[in-house]
């Protein structure tokens, strides 16, 4: 009888998560900043007494463009994702604090990214315009072999590695961009509508983008977050055709 290997006890994951896990937003934030220009300090119940009026005054300045007053406000999101995910995440650089989990302080679990049965597998059309669409059964079959046989196979060699006494940093270098991360990432509701606005794909957009699916997941649930958050603010996002101010 001969041994056969265990194969490489890997998790495969089709979804991503967002935790909202710290915030300091709301709506009268936005009134606070924007009043004291004409009206100087006011107490939350100035503020809150003409309801219609702040609605009107929160849309006139999404609409104009007067972006500041969007800035004084914090949301801090732990997001669970793959790495290529995160890669396109940080380039959103303005309004934006982020911490990443280490390849170097830890050792990284083995849990990948397999697309679901509901991602569209087919892309066609030209680069900045492509449409996806549906992928036959067989191509999603195979899609989901030929990855989780990959990323065993990877993760075996950063063992392997790692038994043998490489370092975590220079180990790490055969794992692929689908492995999971985690990140906290800090934001403002300006710096979330500009990033809304990139990475999200809506009816409503005034400039549609072209997001990859996967961000766009992470974008939506943090939009679900936000709107509950910040309810006039998120209204007047969508009524201005989701450009950040
Ligand atoms: C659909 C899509 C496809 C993409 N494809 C690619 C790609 O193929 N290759 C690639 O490299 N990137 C790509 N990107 C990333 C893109 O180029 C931006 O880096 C990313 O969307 C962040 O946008 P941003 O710079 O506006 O955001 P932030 O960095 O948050 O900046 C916000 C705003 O601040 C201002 N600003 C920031 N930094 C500067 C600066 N240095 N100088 C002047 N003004 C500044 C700008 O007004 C900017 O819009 C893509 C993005 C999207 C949404």
């Amino acid at each position: 009888m001969t041994d056969t290997p265990e194969p490489t006890k890997a998790h495969f994951r089709d979804d991503v998560t967002v935790d909202l896990v710290k915030s300091a937003a709301a709506d009268s934030d936005v009134l606070f900043a924007a009043r004291v220009s004409t009206a100087g300090e006011q107490s939350l119940e100035e503020i809150t007494k003409d309801p219609e009026r702040s609605k009107g005054l929160i849309n006139y300045l999404m609409r104009d463009r007067h972006g500041s007053p969007f800035e004084h406000n914090s949301m801090t999101f732990f997001i669970s994702a793959p790495i290529f995910v995160f890669r396109e995440f940080m380039r959103h650089r303005v309004g934006w604090s982020y911490n990443e989990e280490s390849g170097r302080y830890r050792e990284l679990e083995p849990v990948f990214y397999t697309p679901g049965e509901s991602r569209k597998l087919i892309q066609r059309g030209r680069p900045g315009k492509y449409e996806f669409v549906e992928g036959t059964p067989e191509q999603h079959a195979l899609t989901t072999r030929v990855m989780e046989d990959s990323y065993r196979q990877a993760y075996e060699a950063y063992q392997e590695m790692l038994a043998a006494g490489v370092a975590r940093e220079v180990a790490r270098s055969v794992l692929p961009v689908g492995l999971f991360s985690t990140m906290y990432a800090t934001c403002n509701a300006r710096s979330l509508m500009h990033f809304l606005g990139l990475r999200t794909q809506h009816e409503l957009a005034r400039v549609p983008s072209f997001p990859q699916r996967e961000i766009e997941m992470v974008g939506e649930q943090m939009e679900q977050h936000w709107a509950r958050l910040m309810p006039l603010t998120y209204a007047a996002f969508n009524k201005n055709g989701r450009v950040a101010p």
